[in-house]
């Protein structure tokens, strides 16, 4: 059981790759630091497949995710698996409330709070969610063994999904709104060449069939009329929208996107508050592993020099 102080230097919120990074920096600058997130790892938690981060030729999210976890851990971190329910600003700093009812102050904040699945908002969607519908490929793909299952989206999670999907489903459908693909060109070549996949191109999702589960999806090609094709299952992988509460209730700036806006060392519109990470305008957009690390580090040095003035 992590033993949790009442004062830290820096509260860091969200325990993916930019809030573990940041934490791993701070802690090597030795300001106590306390990461509060109610998962480790984010979104790369559910990456079947990481093969871009330098030093990993291939290692799955979860891993990559325990590995920084223990990094940052080895280095003196402590992580409260809470949810942070509110901030409010005290005279010299922080107070961050947690759903378990922790109260802890904090000199400097970092919100790494990151992005979450993006819904496709068609009637049933949720109601069929568990039941033929996912946004999970690497959680949910066992349950379709042997099954036909179809993918939404055109980059690397839609591709990742496919991919996946294909070594343990019957046939892969992979449904497109546009006629070429997005994303690593790596991961495209394989699926192009993946007999189990179809890429169904220039076409849009538009209903859900199924009475107590998904039974099939409509399908929506502007030059043709809609089709209806059976399927057991549909992972939705259209990209993620930012979590915005936290960041609009400490009135910061943001994008039109709800993305935190940033200076180049990571500080938000409000002193004493940084963030790092997808949640932020930073890296060119370019939502990565590698750049949401690199956030957090920014952050980090640029916190250090912020404590040092408070002295
Ligand atoms: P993304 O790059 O934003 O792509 C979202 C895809 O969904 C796009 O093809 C988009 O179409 C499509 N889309 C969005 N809204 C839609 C809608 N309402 N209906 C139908 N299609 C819709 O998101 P992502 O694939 O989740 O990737 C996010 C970031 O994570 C990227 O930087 C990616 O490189 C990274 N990632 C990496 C890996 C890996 O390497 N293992 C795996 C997953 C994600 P348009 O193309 O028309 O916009």
């Amino acid at each position: 059981m992590t033993d949790i102080k009442k004062e830290y230097s820096l509260v860091i919120v969200g325990a993916g790759p930019a809030g573990l990074t940041a934490s791993i920096y701070a802690s090597r600058y030795r300001i106590d630091n306390l990461i509060i997130s109610q998962a480790v790892g984010g979104l790369v938690f559910e990456a079947h497949k990481v093969c871009n981060f330098p030093s990993e030729k291939e290692i799955t999210g979860r891993d990559l995710t325990e590995k920084m976890r223990e990094h940052a851990e080895s280095l003196g971190a402590s992580i409260l698996m809470d949810k942070v329910v509110r901030i409010s600003k005290e005279k010299n700093g922080f107070k961050i409330s947690t759903g378990l009812g922790q109260d802890i102050l904090a000199k400097t904040l970092l919100l790494a709070i990151g992005t979450e699945h993006r819904k496709l908002n068609l009637p049933n969607e949720d109601k069929f969610l568990g039941k033929g519908i996912s946004y999970c490929a690497t959680c949910d793909a066992m349950f379709y063994q042997d099954k036909t299952v179809a993918v939404i989206g055109g980059s690397d999670s839609a591709h990742t999904a496919s991919l996946y999907l294909s070594e343990i489903a019957k046939y892969v459908y992979q449904i497109y709104r546009r006629d070429k693909m997005r994303g690593e060109v790596a991961w495209v070549e394989q699926l192009l060449d993946n007999d189990k996949i179809e890429v169904i191109y220039n076409t849009q999702v538009v209903g859900l069939k199924g009475k107590e589960k998904l039974e099939g999806i409509i399908l929506d090609n502007p030059h043709n009329s809609q089709k209806e094709i059976a399927v057991d299952g549909l992972f939705i992988e259209i990209g993620t929208i930012p979590r915005t509460n936290l960041a609009k209730e400490l009135d910061l700036d943001l994008d039109e996107s709800e993305y935190i806006k940033v200076g180049l060392d990571q500080s938000t519109s409000q002193k004493g508050i940084w963030a790092a990470g997808d949640i932020t305008t930073n890296s060119n957009g370019f939502r990565q592993i590698v750049t949401a690390s690199s956030e957090g580090a920014v952050a980090a040095e640029n916190i250090f020099k912020y404590l040092q003035t408070l002295k």
